[in-house]
C-alpha cells in the first residue's frame, strides 16, 4: 500500500465509476470528484434547462449537466451498453424494453456502483475548478456549497466529466445573430408542448435530430430538418404529414425567414440547434499542454493520455461513434490503471507524439475535418487495439450488433429501435 499512488477522478458518470474501480483494484488510493450530489452524469434527468428560447451562453450560467429530454430512449441496444462483467442484457429495473428508458440506464449504473463499492470513494457536491502540474503532481482545486475552496496534491488525475453539456450552436449560419425569434439547442429541450402549432427548424442530422424532431411534429404544425449533409432527399419525410427534409440554409432574417441552399424557403417560429457539444475543460491549467481546437483535444496518445505528463494526466470517455461505448470506456480505464501501476509500459513521450501526429495528418489526406478527431464511426480497429493492451478481447457478437444497428439506422430511421432484433 505504501507504493499506491493517490489518483483524483473528475466526474462520477460512466467514465469516472469505471476508472475508480480499476484504480481500486490495483490498489490505488483513488478519489472521484462529482459536483452533483449523485452518480450517474448524463443519465440523471434534470427537468431544469439553463436558458429559455436564447442561446445566449452566460460564462457564468447555472450549468445543467444533463441534456437528456424527458422521453429519451438510448440508441444503443441493452448488449451494447453493459460492461465486461456486468450486463445490461440480462437485468431490469423496470423498463425491459431493448431500447429503454432513460430512467433504466441510470438504474443499471446505480446498480453497477453499488456492487462494485465505488460511491465510498465519491466526494459529491464537490466540483473540481483547478488543476495545476506541479513538482510531479497536481495540485487539485475543488469547491462545496458548504466550506468553499479546498486544495489537494495528488500523483496522477483522471479526467471524466463528459462532453455532452457544453452546446456547439450553429453560429456560422448567416443572419442568425440578430434572428429576433426563438431559438434553443438540444441540451435544453426537454418536451414537446412548448412548440404547440409552430413552424419549428431542426438543424443537424444526428440521434437527437432525429428523435426531436419526429417529437415535435406531434404538436408542431410543420417540422422542417435542416442538415448540411450534401446526400440527402429534399422532401417530406415518409410517414410523416408535417416533416420535411432540407439541404443546409443559407441564410435567414428578422422577420422569421428561412431560406435553404437549395432555394426552398418558409417563415419559422423557432430554430432549434441540434448540432452537438463541445469539449470542454474549464479547470485544466497544465500549462497550456492540452488545446481544445475545433473539438480536437490535443495531443492525445490514443485518445487518452497526453503525452508530456503520461500516465499521470488522462482523459477518459472522449471517443464515441464506436457503438460499443460502455466497453470502449471500461477499457480505457483499464488501460490507465495498469499504467499507473506500471503492469503496462506506455510507449516513449516522442512515439507518442509521433502516433498523434500521423493521426492527424491521415485524418487531412481524408478530408476528415479536425472536429471528427474522436469520432471513431463503428469502426471495430481502436477497441480491438485497447482490449490487446490490456488482455482482453471484445466480443464479437456486440461489434454484430453495433453493424446491424447502424445498417437499422440507416435505413429505418423512425422506428429502428421497434424493429430491431438480436
Ligand atoms: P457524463 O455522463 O457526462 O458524466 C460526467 C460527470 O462529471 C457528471 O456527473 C458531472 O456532474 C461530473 N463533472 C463534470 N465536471 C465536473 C467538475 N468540474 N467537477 C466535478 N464533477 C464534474 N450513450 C450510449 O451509450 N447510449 C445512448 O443511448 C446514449 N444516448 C445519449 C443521449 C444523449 C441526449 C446524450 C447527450 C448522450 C447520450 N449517450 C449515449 C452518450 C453519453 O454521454 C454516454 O453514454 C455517457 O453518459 C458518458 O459518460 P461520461 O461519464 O463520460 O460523462
Amino acid at each position: 500500500m505504501t507504493d499506491s499512488l493517490h489518483v483524483a477522478v473528475i466526474g462520477a458518470g460512466i467514465s469516472g465509476l469505471l476508472t475508480a474501480r480499476e484504480l481500486v483494484r490495483e490498489n490505488q488510493r483513488v478519489t472521484v470528484f462529482e459536483k452533483s450530489d449523485q452518480i450517474g452524469g448524463t443519465w440523471v434527468y434534470n427537468h431544469r434547462v439553463e436558458v429559455d428560447g436564447c442561446l445566449q451562453l452566460v460564462p457564468n450560467r447555472s450549468v445543467v449537466h444533463s441534456s437528456l429530454y424527458s422521453s429519451l430512449r438510448t440508441n444503443l441496444p441493452r448488449p451494447l451498453m453493459g460492461f465486461s462483467d456486468f450486463s445490461f442484457e440480462d437485468k431490469s429495473y423496470g423498463d425491459p424494453r431493448m431500447f429503454p428508458g432513460h430512467e433504466e440506464v441510470l438504474k443499471f449504473l446505480q446498480d453497477f456502483a453499488n456492487e462494485f463499492g465505488v460511491s465510498e470513494v465519491i466526494r459529491f457536491n464537490s466540483e473540481v475548478v483547478r488543476v495545476d502540474s506541479r513538482d510531479g503532481g497536481f495540485v487539485v482545486e475543488w469547491r462545496t456549497m458548504e466550506v468553499g475552496s479546498a486544495e489537494e496534491v495528488f500523483d496522477a488525475v483522471v479526467v471524466c466529466n463528459g462532453h455532452h453539456t457544453e452546446p456547439r450552436v450553429a453560429n456560422d449560419v448567416p443572419g442568425i445573430e440578430e434572428w429576433s425569434r426563438k431559438q434553443l439547442h438540444s441540451h435544453n429541450y426537454r418536451i414537446p408542448e412548448p412548440y404547440q402549432d409552430q413552424v419549428v427548424v431542426v438543424i443537424g442530422s444526428g440521434p437527437s435530430a432525429n428523435d426531436i424532431s419526429r417529437e415535435i411534429a406531434t404538436t408542431a404544425k410543420e417540422v422542417h430538418l435542416s442538415s448540411r449533409s450534401s446526400n440527402i432527399k429534399v422532401s417530406k419525410l415518409d410517414g410523416h404529414g408535417n416533416i420535411w427534409q432540407h439541404t443546409k440554409i443559407k441564410r435567414v432574417f428578422n422577420d422569421g425567414t428561412v431560406v435553404f441552399h437549395n432555394g426552398d424557403s418558409i417563415v419559422a417560429d423557432n430554430i432549434l440547434h441540434c448540432t452537438g457539444y463541445k469539449f470542454h475543460f474549464p479547470f485544466l491549467g497544465t500549462n497550456n499542454m492540452v488545446h481544445v481546437d475545433d473539438n480536437r483535444v490535443g495531443p492525445l496518445y490514443k485518445h487518452v493520455f497526453l503525452p508530456q505528463l503520461a500516465p499521470r494526466l488522462a482523459f477518459i470517455g472522449l471517443t464515441y461513434n464506436q457503438g460499443v461505448h460502455f466497453q470502449m470506456f471500461e477499457l480505457q480505464a483499464k488501460w490507465v490503471a495498469l499504467a499507473l501501476s506500471r503492469k503496462i509500459l506506455l510507449p516513449s513521450r516522442k512515439e507518442m507524439l509521433a502516433d498523434v501526429y500521423k493521426h492527424y495528418q491521415e485524418m487531412d489526406e481524408n478530408g476528415i475535418p479536425k472536429r471528427y478527431t474522436h469520432s471513431l464511426s463503428f469502426q471495430f480497429e481502436y477497441v480491438d487495439w485497447l482490449a490487446a493492451q490490456v488482455g482482453l478481447r471484445v466480443d464479437d457478437r456486440l461489434k454484430k450488433i453495433a453493424k446491424c444497428l447502424f445498417e437499422h439506422w440507416m435505413s429505418r430511421p423512425n422506428d429502428y429501435r421497434d424493429v430491431f432484433v438480436l
